[in-house]
């Protein structure tokens, strides 16, 4: 097992899992309930998140859902997390990979 996504929502989560399935890659969603911890643990920890079965299928699917992400935003603008250098969609206000928030949008 291994997680390729976490988002504080959820209807992105399965999105992207319902287009990483469709390439014949087994994933599941886990912490579908948030629990009492958040503000304790860091947010991508118990923030839904969408995990590989088999690792081996990691790399594959984590190139999945970058296209994804590409495609599901073609023309819009993009950020760069502060804390990891990811690029993000704009719809995303937090990095799905560290839990950085956004910043600098006037
Ligand atoms: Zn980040």
């Amino acid at each position: 097992m291994k997680a390729i996504f976490s988002s504080p929502h959820l209807f992105l989560v399965n999105h992207y899992k319902n287009i990483v399935e469709s390439n014949d890659i087994v994933c599941v969603i886990r912490n579908t309930f948030l629990s009492g911890a958040v503000g304790e643990l860091p947010p991508t920890e118990v923030w839904p998140s969408l995990w590989v079965v088999d690792a081996d299928d990691y790399e594959r699917a984590s190139k999945i859902i970058t296209l994804a992400m590409v495609e599901f935003n073609a023309d819009g603008p993009t950020w760069v997390c502060e804390g990891c250098g990811e690029v993000l969609i704009l719809q995303f206000s937090e990095c799905w990979k560290c839990g950085g928030l956004r910043h600098n949008l006037d």
